[in-house]
């Protein structure tokens, strides 16, 4: 690693400011392990003001205490994406707390765990429906609704997660690897729709990172393991490597780049052997 980068104190921002003024909505935080909080922390540190979601009440605690640590006054809204109208309404409340959006972080995603082991041959139609509902469907619903907020801001961006196990076969990723394989397909047709309102969208395909959601995922650690012996930097990534990334791909620095998938996964994915 680079020396500079090697000494930047961990609470302090490569590029402080370089998001202050703008606004963000963070759709995916459930505790301190998720990627939806590294990310936060990233765009927070760089000075952007943020509101987060949490699904259902369960989860409300965790996402307040952690949403606390960043300041007052940091907005927190329910958000369940399986009900179309709690996505209408979220938006409804963002504008009432902010006058428009820069920025929207999409980082969920769900199959039964019973989807992710064994032969995807035996996936159930429920399960296939769902996994594509929450993980990909939703990508689209959000952008909707995030339009008219972004249009009040001249444009913005949104960046989404996926996983390599949307372009090839991962074992056990099974219905999750299709469902990322439509979210992917998703970014593009959108990013066609959004450009000409100078909003962007990108998906970051990030190694594989021990969350909540990866624990559902069947042999997940021979997952890291492989990854640590393959990839081009012989070892796994950090979240705040993809939340650094989501910084980068959220601010003017990438302003060029739009219905891209930009890989933070140690070089995993150019591997042939
Ligand atoms: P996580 O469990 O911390 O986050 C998943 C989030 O999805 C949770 O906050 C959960 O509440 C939310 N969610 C699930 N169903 C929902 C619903 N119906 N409505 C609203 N929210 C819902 O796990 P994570 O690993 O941080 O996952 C975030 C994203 O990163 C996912 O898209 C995941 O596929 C992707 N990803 C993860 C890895 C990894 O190895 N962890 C690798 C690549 C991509």
């Amino acid at each position: 690693m680079n020396q500079v980068l090697e000494e930047a104190p961990a609470e302090q921002s490569l590029v402080p400011n370089l998001l202050k003024g703008k606004t963000g909505l963070v759709l995916g935080v459930a505790n301190k392990w998720s990627i939806a909080w590294a990310i936060a922390q990233s765009l927070s540190k760089a000075g952007m003001r943020l509101a987060f979601t949490y699904q259902g009440e369960r989860l409300q605690k965790n996402v307040s205490s952690l949403a606390e640590t960043l300041g007052p006054d940091v907005p927190l809204y329910p958000c369940d994406v399986t009900d179309e109208q709690q996505i209408k309404d979220l938006f409804k409340s963002v504008a009432n707390d902010f006058d428009g959006l820069d920025c929207v972080i999409h980082s969920m995603a769900f199959a039964k765990r019973e989807e992710l082991a064994g032969e995807f041959l035996n996936t159930s139609k429920e399960g296939y429906l769902m996994a594509q509902e929450i993980s990909a469907y939703s990508l689209t619903a959000v952008c909707r609704e995030a339009l008219p907020l972004m249009e009040n801001r001249g444009g913005g961006s949104i960046v989404t997660l996926t996983y390599y196990g949307g372009e090839k076969v991962v074992p056990n990723y099974n219905v999750m690897g299709v469902a990322k394989a439509a979210l992917e397909m998703s970014v593009r047709y959108l990013a066609e729709d959004l450009g000409p309102r100078n909003i962007r969208i990108n998906a970051i395909s990030a190694g594989p990172i021990k969350t909540l959601a990866a624990s559902g995922v069947s042999g997940f650690s021979n997952i890291t393991e492989v990854m640590k012996e393959k990839a081009p930097l012989r070892r796994n990534i950090e979240a705040a490597e993809v939340g650094d990334t989501a910084l980068f791909l959220v601010s003017p620095l990438s302003r060029g780049i739009t219905g891209e998938v930009l890989h933070v996964d140690a070089g995993y994915h150019i591997k042939g052997f």
